[in-house]
């Protein structure tokens, strides 16, 4: 199947590692032309680098801290500049900081908010001029399988998230029919952010991260944690024309790992 998306624009944040990066590499590999950003000039040039060297790919690469109004703002106007457009947006940041309600403080929620919802919030606002650019766009919020069933341990996250699937939700209805908006909802992808979860229970647990993961796995009817290119292929197909008809949907990737209807 052609995806369509030689030659679009498409824009990744948080690309440096883990999820962002596969979905950035996924689209370098479909023959987009790309916007990049994290937190490191460093970590997100050396990215764009093996993209243009392994891929021919296009690449503007700038660092962009998600809790920095301006910064997103900076971002996508030199991204929009750079091509004209955006044809495809992926949303997404570094996880909140793990924790139980209890040990939660205010200023706990107020990055968590910062982070993983107005940073939504404003990079869509940021895109959206140049998103109306496009003749087929579309954007693809990161969330996680916790908007269906909470993680024990992931308060931010799980409360964060939701607000992130409700958004996606009205935009689906307001921006429609111009862009089409999705999320995609990741189990236990094997990423720093897994392992260092993994590594933390176990601390708690006293336990190994190795026994922590085969207790996750247990839940996991494929028997594994997946990939960062499994969860990359399902957002980069979200994000093409080839989902055309495709608007307001959460997509899990996960293994089963959700037992809900
Ligand atoms: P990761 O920790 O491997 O990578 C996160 C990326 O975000 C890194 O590139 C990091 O530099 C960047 N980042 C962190 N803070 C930032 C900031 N303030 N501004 C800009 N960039 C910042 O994590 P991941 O596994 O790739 O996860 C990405 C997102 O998906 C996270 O929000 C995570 O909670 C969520 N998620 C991941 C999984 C999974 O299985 N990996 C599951 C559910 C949800």
């Amino acid at each position: 199947m052609d995806l369509g998306l030689k030659g679009r624009v498409a824009v990744v944040t948080a690309a440096s590692q883990g999820l962002g990066r596969a979905v950035a590499t996924a689209f370098a590999a479909e023959g987009a032309r790309l916007a990049i950003s994290s937190r490191s000039e460093a970590a997100v040039g050396e990215l764009a680098r093996k993209l243009e060297r392994e891929y021919g790919a296009e690449v503007l690469a700038m660092a962009c801290d998600l809790r920095d109004a301006a910064a997103i703002e900076r971002f996508f106007r030199a991204a929009g500049e750079r091509y004209g457009r955006i044809d495809a947006l992926f949303t997404n940041a570094g996880g909140p900081q793990p924790g139980g309600f209890d040990e939660l403080s205010d200023a706990d929620w107020q990055a968590a908010f910062e982070l993983n919802l107005l940073s939504v919030v404003r990079s869509l606002r940021a895109a959206r001029p140049w998103l109306e650019k496009s003749d087929a766009p579309a954007v693809v919020n990161d969330v996680s399988t916790s908007v269906k069933q909470p993680i024990e341990g992931l308060t931010l996250s799980n409360v964060l998230r939701a607000g992130v699937v409700t958004l996606t939700k009205s935009l689906s209805l307001e921006w429609a029919p111009r862009i089409r908006v999705n999320a995609i909802a990741p189990g236990r992808i094997a990423t720093e952010r897994v392992a260092q979860l993994d590594r933390d229970r176990a601390v708690r647990l006293g336990s190994t991260p190795e026994a922590v993961a085969a207790e996750h796995i247990r839940n996991i009817p494929l028997g594994r944690y997946g990939q960062p290119e499994e969860l990359a292929r399902v957002a980069v197909f979200l994000a093409s024309p080839a989902a055309s008809y495709v608007n307001g949907q959460f997509v899990f990737v996960d293994g089963g790992l959700v037992h809900a209807l």
